[in-house]
């Protein structure tokens, strides 16, 4: 087999960290190929249109958490196809004793709020009081709100809500790898109220956003337009093409990869691996064996989602908000629900409503590994009885993904710390993908940015 050797970098997998990292790479001068091994780039992303409603089998949305987002959709030509969120989006239910009670959006609606009661809305004001933990010594998410916030802020916002971004377990995240803006404004001002206030003026100057002050963004036709415009203007992109080998060779990657037309080989100064951790493992094992136990390690639990259409009229609840979130103390089937016709315009035609439920994770992975028709029933049973449905759906699509989203598990920051080692030993070899910098697509992006700078001082140095 002659290795094909055209390109300065071969970037492995096509999701939103391997295209961003190649575009970069390209806008820097860099040749690349990039390979995927699906039949599409996207990854994790995808948008489809069924019976006229616009179904997203992963993010439904974005946070435009760093700056990088804007000029990439203007460079990109798609600027004028995104879209903000709907005004009346803005609650976020979440279920306490089977009933559905909006999350307070102000000091003073957290004083009124029937979520918490009034012992846990007196233990915030302790908060300020309780000493750091100990810098040295890594915390479940769990232990961290438990210590610092109390035990029902933990079961009635922070379960819920880890539940709807990691599809994860408070219990077994670590706060400093997970959420290291909690851990860093404990470590800095002693006190999530005070880090909060003393860090809104500094914020303010800052081009980066915080996740809870971002402006959230989607497309008129999904999420795939950003992932489909950036591999169109791709010089080359490889679909269908799975690395099956990367072998580190005379200054060089080579790197096999499986096709239709067979076999075939690819030769670069540099490999970027964007594949989820336990590909990149695969990968790397033979050369660099502590890397790959490490990356082996990161889990990625099961979740379905569940696409359900109703009439409007079928419906009791108002539908006035982003979705529901479900406290895993509260025993459903399903860790929560986006009402994705509320979030933005065009997802569903007049008169029909699309709600997009996500089953399994951490928490209840036997359920998401359940077949298809299992999975809309317990899904449809459970709308039925949050929403007060008095109908069955109009249509029903349950997408599965065997190994959905990373889990940045106690002792993450050591794993990532050996595959930063192995970036070391092995010169133009990197990994960027969102087992490492954060799951969000803006953490990606921003991820990708950092890798394309440097993989192109490595290819300028080399
Ligand atoms: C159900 C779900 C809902 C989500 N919701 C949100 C949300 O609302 N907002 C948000 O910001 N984020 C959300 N996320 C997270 C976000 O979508 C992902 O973290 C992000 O898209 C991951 O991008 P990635 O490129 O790192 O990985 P992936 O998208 O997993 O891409 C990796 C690519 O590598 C390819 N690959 C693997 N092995 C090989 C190989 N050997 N050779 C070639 N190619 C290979 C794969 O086919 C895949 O295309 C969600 C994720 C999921 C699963």
């Amino acid at each position: 087999m002659t290795p094909d050797v055209d390109a300065d970098v071969i970037v492995v997998g096509g999701g939103i960290s391997g295209l961003a990292s190649a575009w970069g790479l390209q806008q820097r001068g860099a040749r690349v190929v990039l390979l995927e091994a699906a039949p599409r780039a996207g990854g994790a992303i995808g948008s489809s249109r069924e019976h006229g409603c616009l179904l997203e089998s992963g993010p439904n949305s974005a946070l435009e958490t760093t700056p990088l987002i804007g000029p990439l959709l203007t460079a990109l030509g798609i600027a004028g196809e995104r879209v903000d969120t709907n005004a009346a989006a803005r609650n976020r239910y979440i279920l306490r004793h089977g009933k559905l009670i909006a999350l307070p959006l102000s000091p003073a609606a957290f004083f009124a709020t029937r979520l918490f009661s009034t012992r846990a809305k007196l233990r915030l004001f302790c908060e300020p009081f309780i000493g750091r933990g100990a810098q040295a010594a890594e915390e479940t998410v769990a232990d961290f709100v438990r210590r610092r916030l109390g035990t029902e802020l933990l079961d009635y916002a922070i379960n819920p809500f880890v539940g709807g971004v990691y599809a994860g377990n408070p219990a077994t995240l670590s706060v400093s790898a997970a959420f290291p803006r909690l851990h860093e404004l404990e470590q800095r001002y002693g006190s999530l109220i005070w880090g909060q206030l003393a860090g809104a003026r500094k914020r303010a100057r800052n081009p980066e956003k915080s996740k809870q002050s971002a402006p959230m963004f989607a497309f008129r036709e999904g999420m795939q337009t950003l992932t489909d415009a950036i591999a169109q203007r791709l010089a080359r992109v490889e679909l269908g093409t799975e690395a099956v080998s990367v072998v580190p060779r005379d200054g060089s990657y080579v790197v096999t990869a499986s096709s239709a037309n067979g076999p075939r080989e690819f030769r670069a100064r540099a490999a970027l691996l964007a594949t989820p951790a336990y590909a990149a493992a695969r990968l790397v094992a033979p050369f660099a064996a502590t890397a790959a136990a490490a990356l082996a390690a990161v889990s990625y639990p099961p979740v379905a989602v569940a696409f359900s259409i109703y009439r409007r009229s079928a419906i009791a609840h108002p539908l006035d908000g982003f979705g529901m979130l479900i406290p895993e103390c509260e025993r459903r089937q399903i860790l929560g629900t986006i009402f994705s016709s509320t979030l933005f315009e065009n997802r569903a035609p007049d008169g029909l409503v699309l709600l997009t439920s996500f089953v399994g994770g951490t928490r209840q992975p036997e359920l998401a590994q359940r077949d298809e028709q299992a999975i809309a029933d317990l899904v449809q049973s459970e709308l039925a009885a949050l929403l007060g449905i008095t109908a069955n759906p109009e249509f029903v699509h349950v997408k599965r993904w065997p190994r959905a989203i990373p889990q940045y598990t106690l002792g993450h920051a050591e794993r990532m710390g050996q595959v930063a080692a192995a970036e070391r030993k092995f010169p133009g070899l990197f990994f960027c993908a969102n087992y490492r910098g954060g799951i969000s697509i803006g953490d990606c992006i921003k991820s990708a940015d950092r890798a394309a700078d440097q993989v192109a001082a490595f290819l300028l140095g080399a």
